[in-house]
């Protein structure tokens, strides 16, 4: 295949023997990009290439789209079931019937001695919606533990929690094609040309053809830093200061409008009030933003037409995090963006299907956005599972973030991990190593079997992965999008779905609940629980959602039957006229006051540390790591240091460090740039034993989810570099 002027230095691109293309959608991260799979002739995925029809990426992919079918056949698959009595002795391979036995009578053991929580279950982002949705069945209707979360609460459970305070229920309103509205955009602690960038795309595309001011909120010149028409450095911890700073500005100056807040919503003298406080001089000394900056960016907010913000983890992973993510919805309401084109706060979520554990794994409640809480919601899900509406507790239980502790101090005695790796993502490594060996019994479900977490498993079950399964996914505008199982999973391993309903059949033995095998199926029963809600997928088959490459929520039966074709009604959930969820319709302003708990650069401690994602890795690398397309670009731990800051300390391009925080060290190596200030380092958090060694994880009271990236360190050349190097060199070994 020859591309570019066919006499002068063509392109050439092997020719791989593709004899087939399937459709998918790619299992990284939330952007939801269309993705075909080619398989040559016997039948084995050797290349991936971007829908050209598909709206979301229109025929591109990422760095990691690009290698995705590299995934199947990559080191440390896991093939055969395993099993062992203590964690420290060899696993023996085992038959399926005798693991998934095993794990049914010690947990029902555990729960008969130590009560029906003292199991907990901690899920995902990276599964299939109707593997959530069977995998919340089995687990609010049969296991009965309230203690079952998604490892989505180290994301997205700050715009989960900001969402709900202010509109009264989750669900992003906006869309991408916002972007081709908008006049005014600010970017809240998100690098999108590194961790979305195929949104980063949509978003230029637009601006190219369209132009409009972009404001980016961020400590770091990142690569989206760089492309802003104003670049606000705000000090780590602080952004509800300059949010109520902006407010403020608006309030005082009257640009808020009026018609909108007094047509859909409730709270505004309890948020004035409050905002009071918070002019430009008193916010600027605490959040580091200049004076006249915050007027500013405040008066080019609220003048504009149509504003939208948009945020990821820069907000969402602090101490504030939902209060951050209330106070960018108080921004958009008080100035009536949301519900119109271009007009928005959409919060940019982390894995492919993070949004789709919100909508159907039951992980804090009950199926599509119900409540424990609800006896109305608790009696309609019971009613339609086959179960008694006692058997379901009445408030959620604890969120991944406090069932570590509670395993730490005996309450929970056993666990079960699916497709999530506890050892390298959750803060403070050392704290959950002694934490994950207090565990009575321990069961990893993964595709791979060589995470840091199993190392603490009593069974281990092989999973497949990504497009080795069948079903769909939310990505980060409401689009269901489908994945085709194109490949089997290696050796003895099996779908998630058919562990669930095989495991359904252990805990389920007089067959009062049915788990139905295929899918689709579950799909369309998932359909009648959605039904005239908020998020109503009626309208939506398996077949419809592969033919138009992805549909968005809300999209009823009503709708498919007088044959309006998708997306319609689905690009923004909420109209310009009062339509929130909260039983009166109208949305809340609420105050936030600010307090600041965060730990912070002192003296012995003196540099922020910040962490973040890099292009080329997903998360714990377990599986970029072992894609060597992926892993060139990026094989080993880093830091970004300020150049002033390196030379005062006596560092060099390419030297190794040691990172101290009051938690333990880390050893890096230095990479001088001024995308970092003085008093900060960047470190990605990609690593195994490196960043999450240092992080602190101060909770946010309202979605417990972990502050990353405000924690102080400080920072010591490594005399001995030849050692330093092999100790690194460690680090990146799985
Ligand atoms: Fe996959 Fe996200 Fe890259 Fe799209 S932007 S190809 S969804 S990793």
């Amino acid at each position: 295949m020859l591309f570019g002027r066919a006499k002068k230095n063509p392109i050439k691109i092997t020719d791989k023997g593709v004899v087939e293309w399937k459709y998918a959608t790619c299992g990284y991260c939330s952007t939801g990009c269309s993705i075909e799979v080619g398989l040559n002739e016997a039948g084995k995925p050797v290349s991936s290439r971007g829908v050209g029809g598909a709206d979301v990426n229109r025929g591109k992919l990422c760095l990691k789209g690009i290698f995705e079918h590299e995934l199947f056949d990559s080191n440390g698959r896991g093939t055969k079931p395993l099993i062992r009595d203590h964690f420290h002795e060899e696993f023996q391979p085992t038959n399926w019937d005798t693991a998934l036995d095993k794990v049914h009578d010690r947990f029902r053991e555990i729960q008969e001695k130590h009560g029906r929580d003292s199991v907990a279950i901690v899920s995902t982002g990276q599964m299939l919606t109707e593997e959530f949705y069977t995998l919340g069945k089995l687990t609010r209707g049969l296991i009965g533990t309230n203690n079952y979360d998604g490892n989505t609460t180290l994301c997205m459970a700050s715009a989960v929690s900001g969402y709900k305070r202010s509109f009264g229920s989750d669900g992003p309103p906006g869309c991408y094609e916002d972007f081709e509205h908008t006049d005014c955009l600010i970017a809240w602690g998100s690098n999108l040309p590194e961790q979305h960038p195929i949104i980063y795309w949509r978003m230029k595309d637009a601006q190219e053809k369209r132009p409009f001011p972009l404001i980016v909120v961020d400590p770091r010149v990142t690569m989206l830093a760089q492309n802003a028409d104003i670049h606000l450095p705000v000090t780590p911890g602080t952004d509800v200061v300059l949010m109520n700073a902006m407010m403020h500005v608006i309030l005082k100056d009257g640009l808020e409008d009026k018609r909108y807040i007094e047509a859909n919503t409730n709270g505004l003298e309890e948020l004035r009030a409050e905002v009071e406080k918070y002019d430009p001089v008193t916010a600027s000394k605490i959040c580091g933003i200049d004076e006249d900056t915050i007027r500013t960016v405040a008066r080019l907010f609220a003048k504009a037409g149509a504003a939208m913000q948009i945020w990821t983890m820069g907000i969402n992973q602090s101490t504030h995090g939902s209060d951050g993510v209330v106070g960018i919805n108080n921004l958009a309401l008080l100035t009536g963006n949301i519900g119109k084109p271009g007009g928005t706060s959409l919060s940019i979520t982390g894995q492919c299907n993070a949004m789709g554990t919100r909508e159907w794994s039951s992980c804090s409640g009950l199926p599509n956005h119900r409540v424990l809480e609800s006896e109305q919601d608790r009696k309609d899900v019971a009613k339609f599972w086959g179960i008694d509406p006692e058997f379901l507790p009445k408030k959620r239980g604890l969120f991944q973030t406090d069932i570590y502790p509670a395993i730490e101090t005996g309450e929970i005695k056993g666990l079960w991990l699916i497709a999530t790796n506890p050892m390298s993502s959750l803060p403070n490594t050392a704290r959950i190593r002694k934490t994950m060996e207090k565990l009575e019994f321990c069961v990893v479900q993964d595709c791979y079997r060589d995470t840091e977490s199993a190392q603490y498993a009593h069974v281990f079950l092989p999973a497949g992965t990504w497009a080795e399964k069948e079903g769909v996914m939310t990505n980060t505008e409401r689009r269901v999008n489908i994945v085709k199982a194109l490949t089997k999973p290696p050796g003895e391993a099996k779908p998630d779905l058919w562990i669930f309903n095989r495991m359904a059949e252990r805990f389920n033995k007089k067959g009062k609940v049915s788990f139905p095998e295929h899918p689709a199926d579950i799909f369309l029963e998932m359909g009648e629980l959605s039904k005239g809600r908020l998020c109503d997928i009626t309208g939506m088959t398996h077949k419809l959602i592969e033919e138009r490459r992805g549909i968005q929520w809300p999209y009823t039966r009503e709708q498919a039957e007088n044959g309006e074709m998708p997306p319609a009604g689905g690009k923004r959930i909420y109209t310009i006229d009062g339509t929130f969820s909260y039983p009166d319709g109208r949305a809340k302003l609420i105050p936030l006051p600010f307090i600041d708990n965060n730990e912070v650069p002192d003296e012995k401690f003196p540099i922020w540390l910040n962490t973040g994602r890099l292009i080329e890795h997903w998360h714990g690398r377990s599986k970029t790591g072992k894609l060597a397309d992926n892993n060139k670009y990026a094989p080993i731990p880093f830091i970004e240091i300020n150049p002033d800051a390196a030379h005062e300390l006596g560092i060099r391009e390419g030297e190794y460090v040691r990172l101290v925080s009051r938690r333990s060290d880390a050893i890096v190596m230095a990479k001088p740039t001024h995308r970092v200030p003085k008093n900060m380092v960047f470190l990605p958090f990609h690593f195994h034993d490196c960043a999450n060694r240092l992080t602190l994880g101060l909770l946010d009271p309202h979605s417990r989810q972990p502050a990353y990236k405000q924690q102080a360190i400080r920072i010591e050349l490594m005399a001995d570099q030849t050692e330093a190097a092999r100790m690194s060199l460690e680090m990146r070994e799985f």
